[in-house]
Protein backbone atom coordinates (compact mmCIF):
# COMPACT_ATOMS: atom_id res chain seq x y z
CA UNK A 1 0.00 0.00 0.00
CA UNK A 2 1.19 3.62 -0.65
CA UNK A 3 2.34 5.82 2.35
CA UNK A 4 -0.02 8.11 3.51
CA UNK A 5 0.15 12.11 1.89
CA UNK A 6 1.52 14.03 4.88
CA UNK A 7 1.44 17.80 4.86
CA UNK A 8 3.19 19.59 6.99
CA UNK A 9 3.03 23.42 7.84
CA UNK A 10 4.97 25.32 9.75
CA UNK A 11 4.20 28.14 11.64
CA UNK A 12 7.26 29.03 13.47
CA UNK A 13 8.12 29.14 17.31
CA UNK A 14 10.99 27.36 19.04
CA UNK A 15 10.95 24.61 16.91
CA UNK A 16 11.98 27.38 14.12
CA UNK A 17 14.73 28.87 15.55
CA UNK A 18 18.26 29.70 14.81
CA UNK A 19 20.81 31.75 16.53
CA UNK A 20 21.25 35.29 15.26
CA UNK A 21 25.02 36.64 15.22
CA UNK A 22 24.79 37.70 19.48
CA UNK A 23 23.82 33.80 20.03
CA UNK A 24 19.95 34.94 20.71
CA UNK A 25 17.72 32.77 18.82
CA UNK A 26 15.50 34.13 16.32
CA UNK A 27 12.37 32.82 14.51
CA UNK A 28 13.95 31.77 10.87
CA UNK A 29 13.64 28.33 10.08
CA UNK A 30 11.37 26.95 7.32
CA UNK A 31 9.06 23.26 6.68
CA UNK A 32 12.02 22.26 4.74
CA UNK A 33 14.26 22.88 7.34
CA UNK A 34 12.82 21.10 9.85
CA UNK A 35 11.91 18.13 8.09
CA UNK A 36 15.86 18.07 6.67
CA UNK A 37 16.71 17.46 10.59
CA UNK A 38 14.43 14.41 10.66
CA UNK A 39 15.27 12.25 7.27
CA UNK A 40 13.09 9.25 8.97
CA UNK A 41 9.75 11.25 8.71
CA UNK A 42 10.21 10.39 4.74
CA UNK A 43 10.51 6.54 5.37
CA UNK A 44 7.02 7.12 6.66
CA UNK A 45 4.77 9.08 4.42
CA UNK A 46 4.69 11.04 0.99
CA UNK A 47 5.45 14.42 2.16
CA UNK A 48 4.63 17.69 1.15
CA UNK A 49 5.48 21.15 3.57
CA UNK A 50 5.02 24.80 3.81
CA UNK A 51 6.23 27.51 5.09
CA UNK A 52 3.26 29.58 6.41
CA UNK A 53 4.45 31.98 9.09
CA UNK A 54 8.11 32.74 10.99
CA UNK A 55 6.86 33.71 14.09
CA UNK A 56 6.39 33.08 17.64
CA UNK A 57 3.21 31.56 18.74
CA UNK A 58 2.61 34.04 21.19
CA UNK A 59 2.07 36.61 18.68
CA UNK A 60 -0.28 34.75 16.30
CA UNK A 61 -3.86 36.06 16.22
CA UNK A 62 -7.12 34.44 15.98
CA UNK A 63 -7.63 35.44 12.04
CA UNK A 64 -4.31 33.72 11.29
CA UNK A 65 -5.87 30.37 12.87
CA UNK A 66 -8.60 30.44 10.70
CA UNK A 67 -6.99 31.18 7.46
CA UNK A 68 -4.78 27.93 8.80
CA UNK A 69 -8.40 25.91 9.28
CA UNK A 70 -9.44 27.19 5.67
CA UNK A 71 -5.85 26.13 4.31
CA UNK A 72 -6.37 22.45 6.08
CA UNK A 73 -9.76 22.29 4.75
CA UNK A 74 -8.73 22.35 0.91
CA UNK A 75 -5.80 20.33 1.38
CA UNK A 76 -5.21 16.71 -0.73
CA UNK A 77 -3.99 14.99 2.48
CA UNK A 78 -4.31 12.16 4.86
CA UNK A 79 -2.98 13.81 7.39
CA UNK A 80 -2.13 18.00 8.50
CA UNK A 81 1.21 18.55 11.28
CA UNK A 82 1.18 21.73 12.01
CA UNK A 83 4.29 23.00 13.75
CA UNK A 84 4.49 26.25 16.00
CA UNK A 85 5.91 27.61 19.27
CA UNK A 86 4.35 25.99 22.29
CA UNK A 87 2.73 29.22 24.21
CA UNK A 88 -0.42 29.21 22.69
CA UNK A 89 -0.27 25.60 21.56
CA UNK A 90 -3.20 24.74 23.95
CA UNK A 91 -5.27 27.36 22.52
CA UNK A 92 -4.54 27.50 18.49
CA UNK A 93 -5.12 23.53 18.96
CA UNK A 94 -8.92 23.60 20.74
CA UNK A 95 -9.48 26.60 17.70
CA UNK A 96 -8.06 24.46 14.86
CA UNK A 97 -10.49 21.50 16.76
CA UNK A 98 -13.36 23.55 16.21
CA UNK A 99 -12.78 25.02 13.07
CA UNK A 100 -12.09 21.59 11.57
CA UNK A 101 -14.55 18.59 11.13
CA UNK A 102 -12.30 16.14 9.13
CA UNK A 103 -11.59 12.74 8.57
CA UNK A 104 -7.77 12.59 8.76
CA UNK A 105 -5.79 13.24 11.30
CA UNK A 106 -4.47 17.02 12.24
CA UNK A 107 -1.55 17.34 14.84
CA UNK A 108 0.09 20.13 16.32
CA UNK A 109 3.69 19.78 17.67
CA UNK A 110 6.51 22.38 18.73
CA UNK A 111 9.76 21.96 20.86
CA UNK A 112 10.76 23.44 24.33
CA UNK A 113 14.40 23.04 23.92
CA UNK A 114 15.91 25.13 20.89
CA UNK A 115 17.92 23.76 18.29
CA UNK A 116 21.19 25.24 19.33
CA UNK A 117 20.94 23.17 22.47
CA UNK A 118 21.98 20.00 23.35
CA UNK A 119 19.20 17.51 22.94
CA UNK A 120 16.58 19.48 21.18
CA UNK A 121 13.37 18.01 20.97
CA UNK A 122 12.11 19.57 17.92
CA UNK A 123 13.14 17.02 15.57
CA UNK A 124 11.96 14.09 18.01
CA UNK A 125 8.09 15.46 18.15
CA UNK A 126 8.03 16.49 14.54
CA UNK A 127 8.71 12.63 13.51
CA UNK A 128 6.41 11.29 17.06
CA UNK A 129 3.73 13.87 15.07
CA UNK A 130 4.60 11.70 11.87
CA UNK A 131 4.25 8.70 13.02
CA UNK A 132 1.34 8.97 14.92
CA UNK A 133 -0.45 10.57 11.77
CA UNK A 134 0.54 7.54 9.97
CA UNK A 135 -0.69 5.02 12.61
CA UNK A 136 -3.83 2.94 11.62
CA UNK A 137 -5.51 2.88 14.84
CA UNK A 138 -5.08 6.82 14.42
CA UNK A 139 -6.30 6.96 10.99
CA UNK A 140 -9.36 4.85 11.65
CA UNK A 141 -10.55 7.00 14.41
CA UNK A 142 -8.87 9.90 13.23
CA UNK A 143 -12.77 11.68 13.45
CA UNK A 144 -13.15 10.76 17.26
CA UNK A 145 -9.81 11.92 18.11
CA UNK A 146 -10.23 15.22 16.68
CA UNK A 147 -7.47 17.39 16.69
CA UNK A 148 -4.11 15.98 18.77
CA UNK A 149 -1.06 17.83 20.68
CA UNK A 150 1.63 15.46 20.64
CA UNK A 151 5.12 16.33 22.96
CA UNK A 152 7.69 13.94 24.00
CA UNK A 153 5.91 10.73 22.73
CA UNK A 154 2.59 11.25 23.64
CA UNK A 155 -1.04 12.24 22.44
CA UNK A 156 -3.07 14.73 23.73
CA UNK A 157 -6.58 15.78 22.79
CA UNK A 158 -6.56 19.70 21.91
CA UNK A 159 -9.37 20.54 24.17
CA UNK A 160 -7.78 19.32 26.96
CA UNK A 161 -3.81 19.72 26.59
CA UNK A 162 -2.31 22.65 29.09
CA UNK A 163 1.71 24.03 28.94
CA UNK A 164 1.91 23.20 32.52
CA UNK A 165 5.56 24.94 32.71
CA UNK A 166 7.47 27.29 31.32
CA UNK A 167 10.28 26.02 30.20
CA UNK A 168 11.19 22.51 31.46
CA UNK A 169 11.05 19.40 28.47
CA UNK A 170 7.82 17.56 29.90
CA UNK A 171 6.25 21.06 29.57
CA UNK A 172 2.22 19.39 28.45
CA UNK A 173 -0.28 17.68 29.86
CA UNK A 174 -3.98 16.59 29.59
CA UNK A 175 -4.42 17.18 33.28
CA UNK A 176 -8.37 15.98 33.60
CA UNK A 177 -8.01 13.28 31.08
CA UNK A 178 -4.78 11.98 30.27
CA UNK A 179 -3.20 11.69 27.52
CA UNK A 180 -4.94 9.53 24.32
CA UNK A 181 -1.63 7.14 23.23
CA UNK A 182 1.61 6.83 23.93
CA UNK A 183 4.34 6.31 21.55
CA UNK A 184 7.05 3.74 22.73
CA UNK A 185 9.66 1.62 20.67
CA UNK A 186 8.03 1.71 17.24
CA UNK A 187 4.51 1.40 18.41
CA UNK A 188 1.72 3.84 19.15
CA UNK A 189 -0.06 2.55 22.21
CA UNK A 190 -3.76 3.62 22.31
CA UNK A 191 -5.44 4.87 25.88
CA UNK A 192 -8.33 6.61 25.46
CA UNK A 193 -10.95 8.28 23.31
CA UNK A 194 -12.20 11.72 24.08
CA UNK A 195 -15.62 12.34 24.84
CA UNK A 196 -16.49 15.50 21.84
CA UNK A 197 -20.02 15.49 22.14
CA UNK A 198 -19.91 19.46 23.31
CA UNK A 199 -17.43 20.13 20.67
CA UNK A 200 -19.24 18.75 18.01
CA UNK A 201 -22.48 20.72 19.30
CA UNK A 202 -20.75 23.75 19.41
CA UNK A 203 -19.07 23.00 16.06
CA UNK A 204 -22.64 22.65 14.44
CA UNK A 205 -24.17 26.03 16.38
CA UNK A 206 -21.05 28.22 15.27
CA UNK A 207 -21.25 27.22 11.58
CA UNK A 208 -18.72 28.69 8.59
CA UNK A 209 -16.83 31.14 10.69
CA UNK A 210 -14.89 31.82 6.99
CA UNK A 211 -16.04 35.26 6.60
CA UNK A 212 -16.48 36.87 10.22
CA UNK A 213 -14.26 39.04 12.16
CA UNK A 214 -12.47 38.93 15.45
CA UNK A 215 -14.28 39.60 17.93
CA UNK A 216 -11.84 40.32 21.20
CA UNK A 217 -12.44 38.67 24.42
CA UNK A 218 -11.40 40.00 28.04
CA UNK A 219 -9.98 37.44 30.55
CA UNK A 220 -10.01 38.60 34.32
CA UNK A 221 -8.63 36.68 37.02
CA UNK A 222 -10.06 36.29 40.19
CA UNK A 223 -8.15 36.37 43.72
CA UNK A 224 -7.57 37.23 46.86
CA UNK A 225 -8.97 40.31 48.04
CA UNK A 226 -10.06 41.15 44.49
CA UNK A 227 -12.22 44.13 44.01
CA UNK A 228 -13.03 44.10 40.28
CA UNK A 229 -11.22 47.65 39.30
CA UNK A 230 -10.37 46.50 36.11
CA UNK A 231 -13.53 45.23 34.89
CA UNK A 232 -14.98 48.87 36.47
CA UNK A 233 -12.26 50.30 33.99
CA UNK A 234 -13.91 48.61 31.52
CA UNK A 235 -17.59 49.54 32.27
CA UNK A 236 -16.80 53.14 32.71
CA UNK A 237 -16.17 52.87 28.35
CA UNK A 238 -17.59 49.84 27.55
CA UNK A 239 -17.20 50.62 23.57
CA UNK A 240 -13.45 51.81 24.07
CA UNK A 241 -11.21 49.10 24.31
CA UNK A 242 -12.76 46.65 21.98
CA UNK A 243 -13.74 43.92 23.81
CA UNK A 244 -17.02 42.34 23.30
CA UNK A 245 -17.01 39.28 25.68
CA UNK A 246 -15.07 38.59 28.56
CA UNK A 247 -13.92 35.24 30.75
CA UNK A 248 -13.66 35.47 34.34
CA UNK A 249 -11.24 32.84 35.65
CA UNK A 250 -13.28 32.00 38.95
CA UNK A 251 -12.19 30.51 42.45
CA UNK A 252 -13.00 27.15 43.40
CA UNK A 253 -15.99 25.40 42.05
CA UNK A 254 -17.19 29.49 40.04
CA UNK A 255 -16.96 32.24 42.91
CA UNK A 256 -15.98 35.47 42.74
CA UNK A 257 -14.92 37.98 45.81
CA UNK A 258 -18.40 39.48 47.54
CA UNK A 259 -16.69 42.36 47.23
CA UNK A 260 -16.60 42.56 43.45
CA UNK A 261 -20.31 40.85 42.79
CA UNK A 262 -22.25 43.99 41.91
CA UNK A 263 -19.55 44.74 38.88
CA UNK A 264 -19.41 40.83 37.78
CA UNK A 265 -23.60 41.45 37.68
CA UNK A 266 -23.03 44.81 36.09
CA UNK A 267 -20.37 43.23 33.28
CA UNK A 268 -22.69 40.16 32.68
CA UNK A 269 -25.42 42.39 31.97
CA UNK A 270 -22.98 44.44 29.35
CA UNK A 271 -21.20 41.84 27.40
CA UNK A 272 -21.94 37.96 26.99
CA UNK A 273 -19.82 36.96 30.23
CA UNK A 274 -18.43 33.42 31.08
CA UNK A 275 -17.35 32.29 34.28
CA UNK A 276 -14.61 29.38 33.74
CA UNK A 277 -12.25 27.53 36.67
CA UNK A 278 -8.86 29.18 38.04
CA UNK A 279 -7.80 26.23 38.81
CA UNK A 280 -7.29 25.17 35.34
CA UNK A 281 -10.32 22.92 34.27
CA UNK A 282 -12.43 20.64 35.59
CA UNK A 283 -16.21 21.04 35.74
CA UNK A 284 -17.77 23.84 38.04
CA UNK A 285 -20.48 23.55 40.57
CA UNK A 286 -23.97 24.54 39.50
CA UNK A 287 -26.16 24.23 43.02
CA UNK A 288 -24.11 23.72 46.00
CA UNK A 289 -23.30 27.44 47.44
CA UNK A 290 -25.98 30.00 48.78
CA UNK A 291 -24.54 34.01 48.80
CA UNK A 292 -24.02 36.77 46.59
CA UNK A 293 -21.13 35.56 44.40
CA UNK A 294 -21.59 31.72 44.66
CA UNK A 295 -22.36 29.58 41.73
CA UNK A 296 -26.04 30.03 42.40
CA UNK A 297 -26.46 33.41 42.13
CA UNK A 298 -23.90 34.11 39.17
CA UNK A 299 -26.18 31.77 37.28
CA UNK A 300 -29.14 33.35 38.07
CA UNK A 301 -27.46 36.95 37.54
CA UNK A 302 -27.21 35.82 33.97
CA UNK A 303 -23.06 34.60 34.66
CA UNK A 304 -22.65 32.14 31.57
CA UNK A 305 -21.43 28.85 33.10
CA UNK A 306 -18.33 27.90 31.06
CA UNK A 307 -18.39 23.98 32.45
CA UNK A 308 -15.05 22.30 32.41
CA UNK A 309 -12.78 24.00 29.72
CA UNK A 310 -9.80 26.09 30.70
CA UNK A 311 -10.33 29.52 30.86
CA UNK A 312 -7.77 30.26 27.94
CA UNK A 313 -10.34 27.63 26.19
CA UNK A 314 -13.60 28.99 27.24
CA UNK A 315 -12.41 32.46 25.70
CA UNK A 316 -11.62 30.80 22.23
CA UNK A 317 -14.75 29.09 22.40
CA UNK A 318 -16.25 32.36 23.25
CA UNK A 319 -14.51 34.49 20.63
CA UNK A 320 -15.98 32.05 18.19
CA UNK A 321 -19.64 32.47 19.54
CA UNK A 322 -19.23 36.32 19.11
CA UNK A 323 -17.66 35.92 15.82
CA UNK A 324 -21.10 34.03 14.56
CA UNK A 325 -22.93 36.63 16.22
CA UNK A 326 -24.56 34.23 19.13
CA UNK A 327 -26.93 36.35 21.76
CA UNK A 328 -25.61 35.93 24.95
CA UNK A 329 -28.74 32.34 25.21
CA UNK A 330 -27.40 30.87 22.64
CA UNK A 331 -23.70 31.38 23.82
CA UNK A 332 -25.11 29.76 27.43
CA UNK A 333 -26.51 26.98 24.93
CA UNK A 334 -22.99 26.18 23.26
CA UNK A 335 -21.02 26.06 26.66
CA UNK A 336 -23.68 24.51 28.70
CA UNK A 337 -22.49 20.79 27.60
CA UNK A 338 -19.43 20.90 28.74
CA UNK A 339 -20.36 20.79 32.15
N1 LIG B 1 7.36 32.09 22.70
C1 LIG B 1 7.72 31.35 21.55
C2 LIG B 1 6.54 30.69 20.88
O1 LIG B 1 5.58 30.34 21.49
C3 LIG B 1 8.74 30.34 21.83
C4 LIG B 1 8.25 29.31 22.80
C5 LIG B 1 8.21 27.96 22.24
O2 LIG B 1 8.06 27.73 21.05
O3 LIG B 1 8.38 27.06 23.06
O4 LIG B 1 6.59 30.53 19.70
Amino acid sequence: MANPRLHVLALGGTIATRPDASGAMQMGLGADDLLAAVPAVGGLAEISAETVSRVGSHSLSFDQIHALASKIRGLKADGVIVTQGTDTLEETSFLLDLLLDLNIPVIVTAAMRNPSLTSPDGPGNLLAAARVACDPWVRAHAHALGVMAVMLDEVYAASDVSKIHPTRLNAFAATQTGPLAALVEDRIVPMSLPVRDAIAGARAKLGDLSKASARPVAIFWMWLDEGGGLIEALLADPGHLGYRGAVIGAMGGGHTPERATETVYRLARTIPTVIAPRAGGGPLLRQTYGGPSSEIALRKAGVIWGGRLHPVKARVLLECCLRAGMSREAIAEVFDPFG
